[in-house]
C-alpha cells in the first residue's frame, strides 16, 4: 500500500533543522506485513530525543530511514501468526484487527541472554535489527521509488501507516487514549522504568530527578503516582515551574541545589549530559543510589570521587531505556492512568502536523517543548484520497485545547 511519511534523508544536518531540513514529507511503499507481524494504523507519534539524536548525527543509523518511535495505532491486518497466543516463544497474548496497540522500540525475541535478565539489558537481536535498521525478523519492509528505506528503532512512526513485527507492539483497551498510550511507549517506560525496575524507591524515599526533559518528567509523575517525594532540578526555570504544575513542591536549578546543599537518597540523572551526572553524583544522600537514564555523548566523561563511594557506601545505577519490559511495564503503567495516578497527558506541549517534524526538532534541541504529538486523522487511512492532507487537522483531538505548558 501507498503510505505518506517522514523520512530522514541524512543525519547529521546543520541545526536550525527549520532551515536544513532533513527530514521530507514523502510518499513510500509499504509491504503488506509478513510472518509474525502486523499492520498498524497510526494515530499519534511522539517526538523524542532519540529520534533528534539520528537527526543531528549522534546515534548513527542507516539513511535514508523513516524515523518516529514513540506511537499508539489501530491494527489492521494480521500477518501470519500473529493472532496465536505465542509467538516466536513469546507468550505475550493474541492480537486482532481493531485492536489499540502501543508501539515499543525494544523489541524482544524472548530466547537470548538479554532476553533472560527480566528487563535489565535489552534484546541482542532486537538491539542489532535496529542498529541495522530493520525490523526484528531482519526484513525491511518500506521502499521508495524501488530502494529501501530503512526502519527507525522496529516501529518507523512518522508516517500514516506501519509494518511492525508483533513483539515491537504491547495491547492495551480501547478507554486508553491514543495520546495517552503512545507516551506510554517510550517517554514513560524509559523514564517511569528507571523509577520503577532501577531506583525501586521505597514509600516515603525522597526521589530527586536531574533533568525535566521528557524522560525526567515521566520519572517524576511516576514518582508522584508510588506517593514519593519528589524534588526536581533543571537550568531552565520554565520546566522548573512545569515540574511544579505537576505537583513538585521542591526544585532547584543545579547552582541552587548545590549551594543549598540538598541531598536525596535516590536521584535519578535523565539529561543525558556529563555535568548533570556529576550534578546528581553531589547530590546523592549518604548509603543513597544514583540512576543514570540519560544518553550522553559517546565521548562525554564525568569525574567521580571513588572515596566517596566507598566511604558514604553509594550505589550507582546504570538504566538503559529504563531496564523495561515493555510487556510488563506498560499495563501497569496504563492501570495507573486508568486509577488517574499517573497523568500522562501533562507531558504534551504542542500537536504538531508532519511537515512540522524539521523545526519541531529545533524546538526539542533548544528544550522549548516537552513533547510534541502528531495527530493522523482518520481521513489519512487511505491517502490517495488526501491530495493536499497528508496529516490530520494541526489540532485534531480533545487535547487539542491544551495550554502549551513546555
Ligand atoms: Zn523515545
Ligand atoms: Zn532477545
Amino acid at each position: 500500500m501507498e503510505i505518506v511519511g517522514a523520512v530522514l534523508e541524512q543525519s547529521g544536518a546543520e541545526p536550525p533543522f527549520a532551515a536544513s531540513a532533513p527530514l521530507s514529507v514523502c510518499r513510500l511503499q509499504l509491504d503488506t506485513p509478513g510472518a509474525g507481524e502486523i499492520l498498524v494504523r497510526i494515530e499519534v507519534a511522539g517526538v523524542c530525543h532519540s529520534d533528534l539524536s539520528v537527526v543531528d548525527g549522534n546515534r548513527v543509523r542507516p539513511t535514508p530511514l523513516l524515523l518516529g518511535h514513540e506511537a499508539a495505532g489501530i491494527v489492521e491486518m494480521l500477518g501470519e501468526g500473529t493472532g496465536d497466543l505465542a509467538v516466536g516463544g513469546l507468550a505475550v497474548g493474541g492480537l486482532a484487527v481493531g485492536d489499540r496497540v502501543v508501539m515499543t522500540f525494544l523489541p524482544r525475541c524472548g530466547a537470548c541472554a538479554g532476553c533472560a535478565t527480566g528487563g535489565r539489558l535489552p534484546c541482542e537481536v532486537g538491539s542489532a535489527a535496529n542498529t541495522a535498521g530493520t525490523l526484528l525478523g531482519g526484513g525491511i519492509r518500506l521502499h521508495r521509488d524501488g530502494q529501501p528505506v530503512s526502519h527507525h528503532l522496529g516501529v518507523s512512526a512518522f508516517a500514516t501507516h506501519a509494518v511492525v513485527n508483533r513483539a515491537s507492539v504491547v495491547r492495551v483497551d480501547r478507554d486508553i487514549p491514543a495520546e495517552v498510550a503512545a507516551l506510554l511507549g517510550c517517554a514513560v517506560l524509559t523514564g517511569g522504568g528507571a523509577v520503577l525496575n532501577s531506583a525501586k524507591p521505597a514509600p516515603g524515599e525522597t526521589v530527586m530527578v536531574v533533568g525535566l526533559g521528557g524522560v525526567g518528567m515521566a520519572a517524576v509523575l511516576v514518582a508522584l503516582s508510588l506517593g514519593n517525594h519528589v524534588i526536581g532540578v533543571d537550568g531552565v526555570e520554565q520546566k522548573l515551574a512545569t515540574a511544579r504544575d505537576l505537583g513538585v513542591t521542591e526544585t532547584y536549578t543545579p547552582q541552587q541545589l548545590l549551594d543549598a546543599g540538598v541531598r536525596a537518597p535516590v536521584v535519578i540523572e535523565a539529561a543525558g549530559n556529563a555535568r548533570a551526572f556529576e550534578t546528581a553524583l553531589a547530590a546523592t544522600a549518604l548509603g543513597g543510589r544514583t540512576v543514570t537514564v540519560g544518553l550522553p555523548a559517546p565521548d562525554a566523561r564525568a569525574t567521580i570521587s571513588p572515596l566517596l563511594l566507598t566511604a558514604e557506601a553509594r550505589t550507582i545505577i546504570g538504566s538503559y531505556l529504563g531496564s523495561a519490559l515493555p510487556s510488563r511495564d506498560i499495563p501497569l503503567f496504563a492501570e495507573l492512568w486508568r486509577e488517574g495516578r499517573l497523568p500522562v497527558e501533562k507531558l504534551i506541549s504542542r500537536h504538531i502536523r508532519l511537515e512540522q517534524l524539521n523545526e519541531a526538532m529545533d524546538a526539542l534541541a533548544e528544550g522549548r517543548e516537552l513533547r510534541q504529538l502528531i495527530v493522523f486523522g482518520p481521513e489519512t487511512a487511505n491517502p490517495d484520497t488526501t491530495e493536499s492532507e497528508t496529516t490530520g487537522p494541526e489540532t485534531a483531538g480533545p487535547a487539542a485545547e491544551k495550554k502549551e505548558n513546555g
